[in-house]
């Protein structure tokens, strides 16, 4: 019996690690976390069982309390359940699964605490990966990347006696959004919801902005950096529209092993917790005959500024891809209540990137006040 954790069940991919212990019977749900959404993580609990469960706020917590009081289930809040959750004495490992920099805390504390790391919450690589994984190494514990691109990069090193010393490049792929082929003229008047449909995936409202702008790819890039620990360079990002090469690696004989699939997210959070095993999971097919043919082209980054910055940011490294990040968290919820235009994201993100005077190796802590003044940056730039 595997025992597991999540962060974030109630989203996108907390919701699919709960259809994969669904289908295996040997993966066990010992404790659980959310935001709000109390209706859904009352089910999630009679369903799935854990020991205990956590809502971000009090006033939520108080709530399903009182709703599932007829069960053996402790209910936790506000950030120090979430590092109860993390920590789990019971769990082996923990599903990353919730949204923004508020991940990193839980994740170090769960690394401390010895378990293996399901990580889907990219934010937490992207402005803190050089604390995270070094501390996993030092703990001995594995980081197994979800996010599909990372999981297509894990699956075409997996048997390399060198590891990530043979590799010469990564081709991280991209669908290039709903918006590929437009110029920035044709951009100015996109509104949430042409933003909100992807072409191939079906995701949290936020990521699926992200890919719009092609800011996804560009925390991508950085995510990759970490994990894999290759050089800025070494990583091109290759525009796939149909999203069936997942990524692929080429390595140093010349070589390039891809990982091939239908665009499904339970495949990578599945083999990230079986890894190294897998596990038959039944659904769609790729069918290469019904699909004709796989093209790829490169970034327009004329138009999508948002990969250009990701560049710059991790090229500067230390807090500018918290910078990067936060402005961007921030610009996405104002272009979904209506109240900046589409191209108005990168340029927020440009604008607080240059404000920025960049602290090397920053700790936790400066993450976190690095993050609150972007915030106060574009607060007041705004209004
Ligand atoms: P969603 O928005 O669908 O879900 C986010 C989850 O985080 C929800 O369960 C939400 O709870 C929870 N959450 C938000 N704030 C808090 C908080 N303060 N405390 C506790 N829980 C909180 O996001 P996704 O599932 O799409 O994405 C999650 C992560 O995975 C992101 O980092 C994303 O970049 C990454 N990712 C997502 C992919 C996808 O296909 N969706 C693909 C690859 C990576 P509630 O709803 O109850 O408020």
């Amino acid at each position: 019996m595997k025992k597991i954790a999540i962060l974030g069940s109630t989203g996108s991919i907390g919701t699919q690690t709960l259809e994969i212990v669904r289908n295996n019977p040997d993966l066990q749900v010992v404790a659980l976390a959310a935001g709000s959404n109390v209706d859904r993580m009352e089910a999630q609990i009679r369903e799935f069982h854990p020991l205990a469960a956590c809502m971000w706020t009090e006033e939520a917590a108080a709530n399903l309390r009182i709703r599932v009081s007829d069960m053996n289930v402790r209910i936790l809040s506000g950030m120090e359940g979430l590092l109860e959750i993390a920590a789990f004495p019971e769990s082996q490992v923990l599903v990353t699964a919730i949204v923004g920099m508020i991940g990193i805390k839980p994740t170090i504390a769960a690394i401390e605490a010895g378990k293996d790391i399901a990580l889907a919450n990219k934010e937490t690589l992207v402005t803190a990966g050089h604390i995270i994984m070094p501390l996993a190494e030092k703990h001995k514990v594995a980081i197994l990347p979800v996010d599909s691109e990372h999981s297509a990069i894990f699956q075409a090193l997996n048997g390399e006696a060198a590891g990530g010393q043979s590799i010469e490049k990564i081709l991280l792929t991209a669908s290039g959004g709903p918006f590929r082929g437009r110029t920035r003229q044709q951009l100015k008047h996109i509104r949430p919801k042409d933003a909100l449909k992807h072409p191939n995936w079906s995701m949290g409202r936020k990521v699926t902005i992200d890919s719009s702008t092609l800011v996804n790819k560009g925390l991508e890039v950085m995510e990759a950096k970490w994990l894999f620990g290759v050089e800025l360079e070494q990583i091109q990002v290759v525009v796939h529209p149909q999203s069936i090469v997942h990524s692929a690696v080429q390595f140093m004989d010349g070589a390039i092993i891809a990982q091939l699939g239908v665009p499904d997210m339970k495949l990578p959070i599945q083999y990230a917790l079986f890894y190294p095993d897998r596990r038959p999971m039944g659904g769609k097919r790729v069918d290469l005959f019904e699909l004709g043919q796989l093209t790829f082209e490169k970034p327009d980054t004329d138009t999508f500024q948002g990969l250009v910055l990701a560049y710059q940011a991790a090229r500067m490294g230390g807090s500018m891809p918290t910078v990067y990040n936060a402005a961007n968290e921030m610009a996405v919820k104002f272009f979904l209540d209506g109240a900046i235009t589409f191209l108005e994201i990168t340029e927020i993100i440009g604008e607080a990137m240059a404000q920025h005077r960049t602290i090397r190796e920053p700790s936790v802590e400066q993450i976190l006040e690095t993050e609150k003044l972007t915030y106060e940056y574009i607060l007041k730039k705004i209004w």
